[in-house]
């Protein structure tokens, strides 16, 4: 397969300039190699996505997608997982809407590690709404809903999704397409649940390009044990001074669907006649 065989034909309403086209390219790159290396089927890929300017990346990838209400991506994935283990769920959220609506399914999937993939599109800001503080929103900075400047304590995804088990944890940045490729054919190989935190520059209200990019640098080209958690914990503390991508932490261990089903895949079981045969059962 080729990318521009996951293309659609919707009209693309990103901002000229938005890094989410850089996002859109890594996922479609990513989704050629794994098909084209017999990794997965393009029929096994589903793609789910939240509310957001992210949200519409479901839009314009062609392959089974749903799109979900706000900060929902993770739900309805992990239902998907459960019913048919053949199939690799990649979740897309926003820092808005996972990290605030949505972060408790984000913290109960890290720790039960479902085996699905999620990647976050962290621009820091709530973009589609034009400009609102989100919890990853740093210090200072102006929004319409904090216009005299940020007070809140930022989230650090990545100390989070550690604490809470996580066995995949990992930063990318939309200005490196070919990193960040990387990065998702790592997690859609992971069995567990994988994690991907994604700097993102949103040209339009937070443009983070010349305070980050030359901070940026990769960590697993500096030696890091991805098997160390203390490491990864140290790695991810870092940010002032230096940013780094990449793989932080990637452990195996068993997940919530093998240890619910085994080897069962339930939408090849017989179906249920009637839903009312099966509610009789608990009444
Ligand atoms: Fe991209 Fe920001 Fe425009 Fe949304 S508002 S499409 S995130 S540049």
């Amino acid at each position: 397969m080729e990318i521009r065989d996951f293309d659609t034909p919707a009209k693309n309403t990103w901002c000229p300039g938005c890094n989410n086209f850089s996002i859109l390219s890594a996922v479609k790159q990513a989704f050629a190699d794994l098909v084209n290396s017999g990794e997965v089927k393009p029929e096994e890929l589903v793609m789910l996505s939240g509310v957001g300017c992210h949200g519409k990346i479901s839009d314009y990838t062609k392959i089974n997608s749903f799109y979900c209400l706000h900060g929902r991506t993770l739900p309805p994935a992990i239902g998907i997982k459960i019913a048919n283990q053949r199939l690799k769920v990649i979740a897309f959220a926003g820092d808005g809407d996972v990290y605030a609506e949505g972060i408790s399914h984000l913290i109960h999937a890290a720790r039960r590690n479902h085996d699905i993939t999620l990647i976050v599109h962290d621009n820091e800001v709530f973009a589609l709404t034009t400009s609102q503080v989100t919890p990853t929103t740093k210090i200072g900075f102006r929004t319409k809903s904090a216009p005299k400047g940020s007070f809140e304590m930022p989230l650090n995804p990545l100390l989070l999704m550690l604490s809470c088990g996580a066995t995949f944890v990992a930063r990318g940045y939309s200005g490196n397409i070919r990193h960040l490729k990387g990065l998702i054919i790592e997690a859609l190989k992971h069995r567990g649940f994988s994690f991907i935190d994604v700097i993102q520059e949103c040209v339009t209200f937070n443009p983070v390009r010349e305070k980050y990019s030359h901070k940026i640098y990769d960590l697993n080209e500096s030696g890091h044990d991805v098997k160390d958690f203390q490491a990864a914990w140290e790695r991810a503390k870092e940010w002032e001074e230096k940013i780094p991508i990449g793989i932080f932490y990637r452990v195996e261990r068993e997940t919530y669907e093998k240890q619910l089903l085994g080897d069962r895949i339930l939408v090849d079981e017989k179906p249920v006649s009637s839903i009312r045969n099966v509610l009789q059962e608990f009444m």
